[in-house]
């Protein structure tokens, strides 16, 4: 099977990166963030994802920066907290994309690493992710990214490679 990895950044997409390069998976990360401000944040954090898949010799693209259109979604629920409706529709933009993607491209199925840091809910990720998925006609892939050893690897790699790591999710500081 041949598929795309959505990746939000390195510190998230490291470990499993790495651990599927190793067995051998067939698949291409894909960074499409256009949640992420300012614009040089997020120049830094697709640089810094591009860097990683270099080291492990996997396949990066990188889509189109629509914050504008990120912000029209999401307009009025600035306020909100993380892990509220906004995360929703930002990981819903972000997925349909991606599982767009992988359709005009090619791709079985669509995997992500949007759940994978401690402040996400991931149960969150998963529910947007299966209904996009069935929007789509793909499957979405439930690639293990917290346990099993994924926590303790994630943090060897930051350390190893001193990849970039930020404070913030993405749209704005957090409170
Ligand atoms: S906190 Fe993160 S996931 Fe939630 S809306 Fe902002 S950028 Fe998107």
């Amino acid at each position: 099977m041949r598929f795309i990895l959505l990746s939000c950044c390195a510190p998230c997409s490291c470990a499993v990166i790495k651990t599927l390069a190793e067995q051998g998976q067939d698949f291409a990360v894909l960074f499409y963030n256009p949640n992420i401000r300012p614009k040089d944040e997020y120049q830094k954090r697709c640089a810094e994802n591009q860097r990683v898949c270099e080291i492990f010799k996997v396949p990066f693209i990188e889509l189109e920066y629509d914050n504008e259109h990120w912000c029209e979604l999401t307009k009025g629920l600035e306020d909100l907290p993380e892990r509220s409706k906004r995360c929703s529709i930002c990981f819903g933009m972000r997925l349909r994309r991606a599982f767009e993607y992988a359709r005009n491209n090619g791709y079985d199925a669509v995997a992500s690493v949007l759940g994978f840091s401690r402040y996400k809910d991931l149960d969150q990720v998963n529910r947007v992710a299966h209904a996009e998925a069935e929007r789509a006609g793909l499957p979405y892939l439930e690639i293990e990214g917290r346990k099993g050893g994924m926590q303790e690897l994630r943090s060897s790699l930051i350390k190893e490679f001193a990849l970039y790591n930020q404070t913030y999710c993405g749209c704005k500081p957090s409170k």
